[in-house]
Order: structure tokens, then sequence, then C-alpha cells
């Protein structure tokens, strides 16, 4: 059998270990690949535990986790006696960039819109402070300063299905005009971030997409295909999964319909933010190789067990308030008497960047959409339209997979495969850009817990409401997984610290 009828006779159950055996059929590239991934740090709490100790001292506030959400905390305690801890060698969490030859490149989130004036104030206000937006009265819309790094509309994207080049995932017609009609009176009402969406329209967060797109109307199957395809790219699971408030925010949440919408994608994606950020923290209390791996509750203070990765060694802290920005899977380790405030259904993403050949003055589409066999592969990024100004000989294709939740067991194999999937990823990309892609180097980053899947009751469900003892903050408290959600849970955990 080759390798196309093997992927075409297990389409229909195209989960991930299915596809790894169909990637077998494939030669491996001569580039090199290499791996990273989350899926070690689990073990490193259990491991950790006999590490020798080390008294380290107190400290006024912990922040647990370096990625959008801890860093703008870090932010909003400014001055304050605090330190973050950050897992992994690098900051950023599912923002996270690679760096290569003097190139940086996304890891994960990747793109942001030109923000309406119906946002909240408070992120509004920190990114025109760290001089990322301004305000343009006669859009009333905020614009980026970096103008360098919009993406020409005619650049943006295209859509790639049965062999076919088309403009957009949802082609024009009586199917996508009739869509927007049903979801226009919620133009305008739906907020960033999400706690300021009126209570009127909190009971779409009770049934699905689907169900409520179906409620008055059919849904051919094709067009579902193309949902579906959207929903993925952004909630990390399919329209009969996600909340019809999760939905309809997404077509709604910017006036797409009546303004043009800036498109903003800096080459090292969204942590481009991250890095205007920690540019007003304190370099000391950032500190990253550091697990939390414990917390206790004592009378009035904190008892945190971190673990310093790169040494090895065992430290602990006394605080008076912690923030917890970290993916909330973990607490069943780390704080276990809160563990059962988060049930999350949350998808696995897979990315892959491929550093090539650039030619010059030729640039591709930024977002590259592909709905193929295998409905996890969602395409790619071009990096080539991401800054036109800077002369370059090489560009990045940075490749998306989000995987479904019950993959995650199977993560684990993925690095011995990992050549392979590179291989079978260039396929896809090649199939769709026509062309001889010469490869030097790809990087593969799997993060097993990336993505809180906006299902039926989730939003909304924000565990500080419930009279916790510390702080939560990130997208996976009730929140979109988007990076202004992020940014705000940062800012509102720091205040109820701060007040
Ligand atoms: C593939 C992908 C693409 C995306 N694209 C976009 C996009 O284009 N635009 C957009 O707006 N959003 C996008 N998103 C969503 C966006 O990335 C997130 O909403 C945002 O970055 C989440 O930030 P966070 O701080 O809440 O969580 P995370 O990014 O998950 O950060 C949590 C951090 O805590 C650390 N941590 C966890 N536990 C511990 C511990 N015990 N000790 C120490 N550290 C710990 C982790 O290592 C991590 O760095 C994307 C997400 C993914 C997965």
């Amino acid at each position: 059998m080759k390798r196309r009828e093997f992927v075409k006779s297990t389409a229909a159950a195209v989960s991930l270990p299915f596809w790894l055996q169909g990637c077998r059929f494939l030669d491996a590239g001569q580039y090199p690949v290499y791996f990273r991934s989350d899926y070690e740090t689990g073990h490193l709490m259990l491991q950790g535990q006999q590490w020798e100790k080390e008294e380290a001292g107190a400290v006024e506030t912990i922040i647990v986790g370096g990625g959008m959400a801890g860093m703008a905390a870090a932010v909003g305690l400014g001055p304050a006696d605090f330190k973050l801890f950050e897992l992994s060698g690098r900051l950023g969490g599912t923002s996270a960039c690679e760096q290569y030859q003097g190139l940086q490149f996304s890891q994960g989130a990747h793109y942001e819109l030109a923000y309406p004036e119906y946002y909240g104030e408070e992120v509004l206000s920190l990114f025109e402070k760290l001089k990322i937006i301004r305000y343009e009265p006669w859009k009333k819309m905020w614009s980026f300063e970096d103008q360098q790094h919009i993406i020409p509309f005619q650049r943006r994207q295209q859509c790639f299905e049965n062999g076919m080049l088309r403009p957009d995932v949802i082609p024009e017609g009586s199917q996508k005009e009739r869509f927007y009609q049903h979801l226009n009176r919620y133009l305008g009402e739906m907020h960033l971030p999400t706690r300021l969406i009126p209570e009127k329209n909190r009971h779409l967060n009770d049934l699905t997409f689907f169900d409520f797109l179906t409620e008055h109307s059919e849904v051919d199957p094709q067009f579902q295909r193309q949902l579906d395809y959207h929903m993925m790219d952004d909630w990390g699971g399919p329209s009969n999964q996600v909340s019809a408030l999760a939905g309809i925010h997404y077509f709604m949440c910017r006036p797409y319909l009546t303004k043009s919408v800036d498109l903003f994608s800096p080459p090292n994606g969204n942590f481009y933010f991250l890095d205007k950020m920690k540019s007003v923290v304190t370099d000391e209390k950032l500190i990253t190789n550091h697990l939390v791996s414990k917390i206790e509750k004592n009378k009035d203070e904190f008892l945190v067990e971190v673990l310093d990765v790169s040494r090895k060694k065992k430290k602990s802290f006394k605080c008076e308030k912690v923030i917890y920005a970290g993916q909330k899977h973990a607490l069943k380790y780390v704080y276990r008497q809160e563990a059962h405030l988060f049930n999350q259904v949350q998808a696995p993403w897979m990315i892959l960047n491929f550093v090539c050949e650039a030619e010059e003055g030729k640039y591709g589409f930024w977002q590259n959409e592909f709905l193929g066999e295998n409905r996890s592969f969602l395409g790619f990024i071009d990096s080539s339209v991401q800054d036109r100004r800077a002369q370059k000989s090489k560009r990045v294709l940075t490749a998306y997979y989000c995987l479904e939740p019950k993959d995650r067991e199977y993560l684990a194999t993925i690095e011995a495969s990992s050549k392979k999937i590179a291989a079978e990823t260039l396929d896809y990309i090649t199939e769709m850009l026509d062309e001889k892609i010469e490869v030097e180097a790809c990087f593969v980053n799997v993060m097993g817990h990336a993505m809180s899947i906006p299902v039926p009751g989730f939003l909304f469900n924000d565990a500080n409401e419930k009279g916790t003892d510390l702080i939560y903050a990130g997208v996976d408290n009730g929140r979109l997984p988007l990076l202004f959600e992020a940014v705000d849970s940062g800012l509102m955990a720091a205040s109820v610290l701060s007040s």
C-alpha cells in the first residue's frame, strides 16, 4: 500500500497513532530536526522530590508561570517585592518564540487584530504605554505602532481544499450571506476581555455553536467542515464542541464587516508583546528553568517549593501571596485542594517551523489554510510577508497541528517520529505551494495542554470569584484562548493583590 492510500484509508479515524503509522512510509529529509516538548515536566515534579533542598528565603508575592498572563501580572505588580518562576528555559508559554541564526519565529501564537473602542481599557492603556498601539479617533480603533508588521490585505491568506486554491475558507455565496445575517445582531457586543460581555448574551455559553446554528436552519456538511476548521484554528475544537458564545465571538468580535481591520503579525509572533512587557520588569525578578512543584498554605503565609531545573536543587520560599498563572491541570500536583475548581478539556498542539531559502522580492501568503484529509493539520504561516522592509535570505514556514484531547497519551511517541512528521508536513506544504522547498532546519514544538477548549459552560467560570486563597490568572481560568484575555487576566490578578 502506498502512503497516500494508507492516509486515505485511515482518514475517517485520523487520530495521532494512525497518522504516525502513515508517516513511516516517507523518507526523512536531510535537514536537522530539533524537538522541544513540555512532556518531561510532569516527570520532574516527581523526580525533583529527591533533589537536595536549599532554604531560599521570603518574598512578598510569587508568580507561577511566565506566559502572557504571568508576565502581565509582573507588569501589574510593578515595583512590588515579587519573583516570577517559569519552568521552561524561555518565557512565553504558548506565545514563545524560537531563535536560529539571528532569526526569531513563533512557536505558538502568531497574530493580533486592531482593537475596536469597546475593548477593555486596562489592556489598551498598558499597550498604549508600552508604545504597542495608538488610538485613531477617525477610525474609532486602536492601531499598531509598528506598521511594518501589518500584513498587506491582498497577501493575508489563501485556502487549499481538494487540490484547489481559493481566497477564503468559507467561499462567497448565499450560505455565507445567510450565516453572517444570522450573526450580525451580535456585532459590537462581543467584547474582549469576555468578562465585559453583557449578561443578556451569556446564555450563548450554554449550548454548542453547532446547536445554535442548527436551531433554525440546516448546516450542510461542507459548510460545517469550514466552520470546524475556523473553530479548531482558534479555539482548539470543532463547532459541535465549542460554545455558541465562542463561535459567535470569533466572527463578531472585530468589526470585520463594517471596517477594514489591520492584521498584525511580527516574525516572532505574539512573543513581540511579551518582549515589550518584559522591558518594564526588572530582569532579576523573572526566573526561568524553575518549576513550582508544591504550594502549601500555612496560617497567613504560603510555603512554595520550587525546583531549580538547571542545578537540580529544591528551593523553599515563604510568601504572603501567590498568582498562579501556570496551566491549571497541574494543580492536582501543586495545590491539590483547589484542583477541583478547574474541570477542563484541553487540546494539544504541535508546531513545526521550517527554516528555508528565500527568493529575494518573492512574497507568499501569510496564512495558508489547508483543509485536507488529516483534519489536525491546519496549514502554515509564511514569514516572507511579516516584515517586508527587511532584506531576507531566509523565510520560515510555521505549520500548525491542533490535536485531539485523546491524542495526548501518544505525544511521548512523537519525538521518535519527528523526522518523519517533518517530511509529511513538508509534503502537505509542497502540495499546496506547488514548489520545491529547500529546508535548512526544522523545529518541532509539542504542547500537551496548549489550549483549554471553550466548551459550553467554560467561559465566565472565574475561580477567583469562588473565594480562593491564591489568585488565578491565565486563559484557562474561564477565558477565550487569546492574547488580550491572557494579559487582562494577569493585570486583574495583580490589581486584586494590590488593592
Ligand atoms: C498553537 C497556538 C496558537 C495560538 N495563536 C494565537 C494567536 O495567534 N493569537 C492569540 O491571541 N492567541 C493565540 N493563541 C492563544 C495564546 O497563546 C494564549 O491565549 C496565551 O498565550 C496564553 O497565555 P497564558 O499565560 O494564559 O498561558 P500559557 O501560555 O500556557 O503560559 C503558562 C506558563 O506557565 C508555565 N508553567 C506552568 N506550570 C508551571 C509551574 N508549576 N511552575 C513554573 N511555570 C509553570 C508554563 O511553562 C507556561 O510558560 C494560540 C495558542 C496556541 C497553543
